[in-house]
């Protein structure tokens, strides 16, 4: 039987799975979160490979999509087509808001660019992300970050306490390089998400604010929210922004 969550010894965790290979991650958390591990999926770049590693071993596994109303039409359908192949779980949270009335109530004057996008993301990202947290009560989320994506995400740990969510959080693929990613999703024949081919190496929403193709030698996440001095859309954060009021 598994102790509860609350009891776990991250420090000795930790440095157990700086060492683990993440399909061992994900077996862990499996068995020890049971029904109450969920993951979320931007069904961005690579997301296919969390998918696949974790659906491998709970079929079922509840996905989080956040639909900001400001996607790509690309990310719809390849979330579509990898629900198709793997018959996914996939949880909708859709933000609260009409994508056109936002923009207006806001005085975003330009739908392809945000002048605030720390607004915009709370309202239309992290709120639903609350609300499906809220909702579902999780034990363990499983996300698919890593190290080398950017200086925000360098210090993060394997697992970790989210005080935010009430909920630990498990990074699996942590300390993966493009190079064993594209090995993973080669050997498994994974697809990328359609707009990496054109240069987008992390893809989040449609405004070319908030994602842009990358040329090469820059970071994954140089193409999110470029020049804005924003490299998180905040859910990964372990502060609160009050949402509840939006
Ligand atoms: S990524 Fe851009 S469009 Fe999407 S929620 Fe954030 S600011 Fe808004």
């Amino acid at each position: 039987m598994s102790v509860l969550a609350e009891q776990l010894d991250l420090p000795t965790l930790n440095e157990m799975f700086e060492a683990s290979d993440p399909a061992k991650i994900v077996e862990w958390s499996a068995a020890q979160f049971a029904d109450r591990l969920v993951m979320s999926s931007s069904f961005g770049a690579e997301s296919a490979l969390l998918i696949h590693m974790a659906t491998r071993l709970k079929p079922d596994i509840k996905i989080i999509f956040l639909d900001t109303g400001y996607l790509f039409p690309e990310t719809h359908l390849f979330m579509e087509q990898l629900r198709a192949r793997f018959d996914l779980n996939v949880w909708t949270y859709r933000t609260r808001n009409d994508p056109i009335a936002y923009l207006h109530h806001a005085g975003e004057e330009n739908p392809t660019w945000r002048k605030d996008p720390d607004a915009c993301c709370a309202a239309n990202k992290e709120e639903p992300m609350e609300r499906a947290m809220r909702e579902l009560a999780p034990k363990g989320w499983l996300r698919g970050i890593r190290r080398n994506q950017a200086e925000t995400r360098k210090e993060r740990q394997f697992i970790e306490w989210s005080p935010r969510y009430s909920c630990y959080v498990i990074s699996p693929l942590l300390n993966w390089t493009g190079r064993e990613i594209f090995a993973y999703m080669k050997k498994h024949d994974l697809p990328y998400h359609p707009l990496y081919e054109k240069g987008y190496a992390s893809i989040g929403c449609n405004p070319l604010s908030c994602t842009r193709p990358i040329t090469e030698g820059e970071d994954p996440r140089s193409g999110r929210w470029s020049g804005q001095g924003k490299v998180e859309c905040g859910i990964n954060l372990n502060n609160s922004l009050d949402s509840a009021g939006l």
